[in-house]
């Protein structure tokens, strides 16, 4: 018997306001699309925040009650107030989990929590993505075959500028010729992080069930080990537990 998942689904939600063909994709945003299929989960409760939201929707309250946090941004990386980026690390390192999906490669917390440009190549042609499975067995692969396509994808290429995957579960090859480390996991302190990189927001990516799987997936791979995440043991001068010499 397991507790719920509480899901938080962050999005920066402006393509969708500004861009009559992205609103056409997700009417109800990109977080209102994830978050209604992990919604449809009897073991996930979900809510969402977005930037424009007082403390962008992530106060310390929200945090406190979030077991796995989901971040999709693009072009407002810069607009996320650092203390707030600083509480999530923190979260994170706690035993919070957080999926950072496509364009969150370049959010401020994925690149805090990398240590690394995270930069990538990439060309919008809305051409054909095969995701290989190269970690079979893996939680985040569950019920996916050897690979799936998207018919149409923004192609995010090699070199990316990442620290060498804890576990890669994809490879991604495109049309165009490149690969890329599309499904890429690590631990920091107590938390799990998994990045996955299909979700450009003019394409119906997230409508796609075997990209919903991966990500309902991820949730329960990346959440806390034991209830939510805790506060981690101050680091301090130790006294022995033995007698010493
Ligand atoms: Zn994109």
């Amino acid at each position: 018997m397991s507790a719920e998942i509480k899901v938080t689904v962050w999005n920066e939600y402006l393509h969708e306001l500004k861009d009559p063909a992205v609103a056409a994709v997700y009417p109800q945003g990109i977080h209102g699309a994830i978050a209604g299929f992990l919604g449809a989960e009897k073991d996930f409760s979900v809510r969402t925040a977005v930037l424009r939201e007082p403390e962008h929707g992530l106060s310390e309250e929200v945090l406190a009650q979030t077991d796995v946090l989901i971040w999709w941004g693009h072009m407002a990386h810069d607009q996320v107030e650092d203390s707030i980026v600083d509480r999530v690390y923190q979260r994170v390192l706690e035993g919070m989990g957080l999926i950072v999906l496509h364009s969150g490669h370049f959010s401020k917390i994925f690149r805090k929590l990398m240590g690394t440009s995270c930069g990538l190549r990439w060309r919008e042609a809305g051409e054909k993505e095969r995701l290989w499975v190269v970690e079979q067995g893996h939680p985040i692969a569950q019920g996916l075959g050897h690979y799936f396509e998207i018919p149409q994808t923004e192609m995010y290429g090699e070199r990316f500028d990442i620290p060498a995957p804890d576990t890669l579960v994809f490879i991604s090859w495109y049309a165009g010729g490149e690969v890329f480390r599309s499904g890429c996991c690590y631990q920091r302190g107590q938390g799990k992080i998994f990045y996955f990189a299909p979700g450009h927001e003019t394409y119906p990516i997230y409508h796609q069930k075997e990209v919903q799987q991966v990500i309902k997936n991820a949730v329960r791979w990346a959440k806390p080990v034991s209830g939510l995440p805790q506060p981690v043991d101050p680091f301090r001068p130790c006294p022995p537990l033995e007698k010493l010499d």
